[in-house]
């Protein structure tokens, strides 16, 4: 217990924002209460930034992009930093999992997976950009035409707290390698491991004035607003819930802004009668559990066809009954402590609409000697009908809703029936049954006969209220980059000729 309550070494004794290579506060003094998890008791503040702050962190961005050097530097130059940046993150990647775990309250050993693949981003597009190539276009004789591939400015960078230092290091990594600068806005329920990003970022190299990180909230006046609403940022990456992603559309939407948003989901995990089920129960169990159920792409709703269905659920709720839920800081805890009680009240009050709304076979409260916290007992749903709360809704935490089906066709309809379409994981060992249904299902990615193991060179995003645009592999890079065309004249001039 001492461990989640005891900070852990290497605390500052403050957090603050970083701005042109300092530490400072915000400008009005403003600061707010970070909590732990599991007593929710205060144990660090942190500077809220408003618009001044963010004032000052562009301003810093903005002269770093247009006195460089960095938007100018051989990509090859830069790759060299931002391989340093991971081979630092991988050599403190238990430090940065322990506060990481402290502060959100995801189990230490996935949050010690969720540093390496940090490390992983950088080295990823470090590759991507020492190796790029683009188009070029010839008319034989008349024309050649080739890309100019730039980088566009300060990019806006706004996170959530689920897996927090990872989705940073998803923007980080190809925002600064191809030449931007950044201010980065942290979710205000877990700023401790980005306080770490300044250090790790100096030791690298990156030069002053790059990289930008303004704390705090994101309502109207505070940081997050006020970074979507300034007129010297063209590009904005954000990723958190789809109401959130809407207001910030309208909000850019005067300056059309670059946007690229990874949003909520619902998404659904179809397992057919012909599936290996003891390899759709691991997965499907994993999919919803791991991260606490903090997971964009969970596989929240899971679809079971009917002839295997009383087995499933049946198997399924004996094994969620028996997935650990513990400390943070312990290596066996597989689920532990909700992000903040605004989070844990919201995810309870779930829990309670389910049980009136279908049959609870699994959990349904607070697991036993967790008596303070945001702890939840794994808690699975069976029966769940379509038009439930529970099946609609994102809940974002330890909880599942599966539903029964009798043909493909009714398979289908169920998992297209959300708002959402960020994932979907296919259980069937028919192959035509696979593509087919991943062809007709509607979401940004599927994973068939799998978990979700993400291929880094692939796009990720969602459709409907699940996202906008894609990231990932070059799609990041595409995105964090002005893409001129530059048009050469080869032969005689062929334009029709005016005013002789
Ligand atoms: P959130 O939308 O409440 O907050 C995300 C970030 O936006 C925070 O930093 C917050 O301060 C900021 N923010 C809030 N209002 C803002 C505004 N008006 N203008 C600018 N910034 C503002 O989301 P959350 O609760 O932190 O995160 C959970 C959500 O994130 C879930 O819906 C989850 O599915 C989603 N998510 C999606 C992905 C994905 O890749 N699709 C990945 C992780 C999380």
């Amino acid at each position: 217990m001492t461990e989640s309550i005891t900070p852990p070494a290497g605390l500052p004794e403050k957090i603050r924002h970083y701005i042109g290579g300092q530490f400072v506060d915000s400008i009005d003094g403003e600061e707010f209460d970070v909590l732990n998890p599991v007593t929710n008791e205060p144990y660090i503040t942190a500077a809220s930034g408003k618009k001044a702050d963010i004032e000052a962190a562009v301003t810093a961005a903005k002269t770093a992009f247009d006195e460089g050097p960095w938007p100018t530097m051989l990509p090859r130059e830069r790759a060299r930093i931002l391989y340093r940046i991971a081979d630092i993150v991988e050599s403190r990647k238990d430090e940065l999992a322990a506060m990481e775990s402290f502060d959100s309250g995801l189990p230490i050993t996935q949050a010690k997976g969720q540093a390496s693949r940090a490390a992983e981003n950088f080295r990823f597009f470090a590759d991507l950009i020492v190796a790029q190539v683009d188009d070029a276009f010839k008319v034989p004789g008349r024309q050649a035409n080739y890309v100019n591939r730039k980088p566009i400015g300060v990019a806006g960078l706004i996170t959530p707290w689920n897996t927090p230092f990872m989705l940073e290091s998803w923007k980080l990594g190809p925002a600064i390698a191809t030449g931007n600068t950044v201010v980065l806005k942290p979710a205000e329920f877990t700023p401790l491991s980005a306080s770490l990003w300044p250090g790790i970022f100096e030791e690298a190299g990156l030069p002053k004035g790059v990289f930008n990180m303004v704390n705090g909230f994101g309502e109207e006046g505070f940081a997050g607003d006020s970074l979507v609403k300034h007129p010297d940022v063209p590009l904005i990456s954000f990723t958190g819930e789809s109401s959130t992603g809407q207001t910030i559309f309208a909000n850019a939407a005067p300056w059309l802004k670059g946007l690229s948003m990874e949003l909520g989901g619902k998404s659904p995990a179809v397992v057919f009668a012909d599936a290996d089920l003891e390899a759709a129960v691991n997965a499907t169990i994993f999919g919803v559990f791991s991260l606490n159920g903090e997971r964009c792409t969970a596989g929240s709703r899971i679809l079971v066809e009917d002839s295997v269905y009383d087995e499933f659920v049946e198997r399924y709720a004996a094994q969620a009954k028996r997935v650990k839920v513990g400390l943070p800081s312990d290596p066996d805890t597989e689920v532990a402590a909700l992000v903040h009680p605004e989070h844990f009240e919201k995810v309870m009050s779930y829990v309670e609409i389910g049980k009136t709304e279908a049959r609870l076979v699994a959990g349904g409260g607070r697991p036993e000697g967790f008596e303070t916290g945001n702890f939840v007992q794994p808690t699975v749903f069976a029966d769940v009908a379509p038009e439930a709360r529970i099946f609609q809704e994102e809940i974002f935490g330890p909880v599942v809703a599966i539903t029964p089906f009798s043909s493909d066709e009714e398979a289908l309809e169920l998992a297209n029936n959300t708002k959402y379409g960020l994932a979907a994981y296919i259980w069937t060992s028919d192959l035509k049954r696979a593509h087919n249904f991943s062809q007709a299902v509607e979401s940004g990615m599927v994973w068939l006969n799998s978990n979700n193991v993400r291929d880094l060179r692939t796009p990720f995003g969602g459709v409907k209220a699940s996202g906008l645009g894609h990231e990932g592999g070059y799609r990041s890079i595409d995105f964090y980059t002005e893409q001129q065309s530059v048009h050469i004249n080869l032969g005689e001039v062929h334009n029709p000729v005016f005013g002789k």
